[in-house]
């Protein structure tokens, strides 16, 4: 497919897939809309464009769509967007998300689940206010197990959300991370570094996928003036987090639970920050909310070395584990720290949950699953 300026693919391709939908489906909702291309406007006209407007929902009640909605963070946000009073519609294939984390929503009437891959078409036969995409496998385990879903989930899933929210007038929200930033030769990291991604390495399908999904959802901002929001997503942590899925969270708290060795990769001197759940929804509500389409980061700014981080876990289980280092992963980055100038500023929002407060709710909810 061609992304040149005003490429002739691009608007075949649309105009095609929007006609198709409304014969298929006979609704109006999927008649084409005007298209117009902003890469032959005017400076003037795009600048405007770029400086998205803030916009009331449609109906008293909003209605979002959450792609990933049983995952741990989609989950999350599917709880706090019931809280503020939207409607919530969550898809998930469930290939690493799970039912157990909507589970208390059932009975619900302002929740529904529809258990499907985003990578295909996807259906609602009502208006629909936000779509946040969220959809992905997240952990560097299983995206070496999926290559191929992460990197479908991140170009056609955010292909297919993305043409929901256009089809709907609705706001995008993209799920991206800081993974977009590779092993960081810039440190703290802002939003205006490019990163350094090794594109064929095992991590290269998630970094890859999510540095499409945000060139993607900028297309369809400047192409197609549908609003949109990209969040980078640094490490996150909290209840529902698998117990196996190999991040550094779960495999620590549940090797120190059991009272096994935990182990650090490499010499344990890498760097990352950790945020709690809560925090990060609240500041990914905010940036929804804010009229602001270029990237944010969002994140707890508090580094400290993966041996610092174990020795925190040990203390926080009162555990009798010891440490042991194994082989550090190919192209595991060296430091990750974000930088949330941005968000301070324009979102007025910052992480208020210390380690220690996060942890005792991680460890609580861990205990009776390991
Ligand atoms: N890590 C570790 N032991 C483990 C799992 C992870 O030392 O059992 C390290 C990993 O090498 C990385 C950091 O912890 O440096 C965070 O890893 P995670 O998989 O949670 O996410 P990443 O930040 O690498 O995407």
């Amino acid at each position: 497919m061609a992304w040149g300026r005003g490429g002739a693919d691009v608007w075949t391709w649309d105009r095609t897939a929007s006609f198709k939908a409304a014969g298929a489906h006979g609704s109006s909702e999927f008649a084409p809309r005007t298209l117009r291309s902003t890469f032959a406007a005017p400076a003037r006209k795009l600048a405007a464009l770029m400086a998205t407007k803030m916009r009331a929902p449609k109906s008293a009640t909003p209605i979002s769509v959450v792609t990933g909605g049983a995952g741990f963070l989609g989950s999350h946000l599917v709880d706090l967007l019931l809280a503020r009073g939207h409607r919530v519609i969550a898809l998930d294939n469930l290939v690493t998300g799970s039912t157990d984390n909507i589970a208390h929503l059932a009975g619900n009437r302002r929740f529904r689940f529809i258990h499907q891959d985003v990578t295909e078409f996807i259906f609602l036969d009502e208006p629909v206010d936000f779509v946040w995409h969220f959809a992905s496998p997240a952990s560097p385990i299983d995206y070496l197990q999926l290559p191929i879903q992460t990197l479908k989930v991140g170009s056609l899933g955010t292909h297919k959300a993305l043409g929901l929210a256009k089809a709907k007038g609705a706001r995008f929200l993209i799920a991206s991370t800081s993974e977009i930033y590779g092993d960081p030769l810039v440190h703290p990291q802002r939003e205006d570094y490019w990163g350094n991604v090794n594109t064929i390495g095992p991590r290269g399908c998630y970094d890859e996928a999510k540095r499409f999904a945000e060139a993607m959802t900028m297309a369809y901002h400047t192409y197609h003036g549908v609003e949109t929001r990209i969040v980078r997503i640094f490490n996150t942590y909290g209840p529902r987090m698998r117990l196996n899925d190999g991040r550094v969270v779960p495999a620590f708290v549940s090797q120190a639970l059991t009272n096994k060795p935990l182990t650090v990769f490499g010499d344990g001197s890498q760097t990352r920050s950790f945020c709690y759940c809560s925090d990060l929804i609240e500041g990914i509500y905010r940036l929804m909310m804010s009229g602001h389409s270029l990237p944010v980061n969002i994140g707890n700014p508090t580094e400290m070395t993966v041996l610092e981080f174990a020795e925190h876990i040990i203390r926080a289980t009162k555990s009798r584990s010891r440490v042991v280092f194994k082989p550090l992963p190919q192209d595991d980055p060296k430091q990750r720290k974000p930088d949330i100038t941005k968000a301070r500023a324009l979102l007025k929002w910052e992480p208020r949950v210390p380690l220690a407060a996060g942890l005792v709710d991680t460890i609580a909810y861990f205990k009776p699953r390991v």
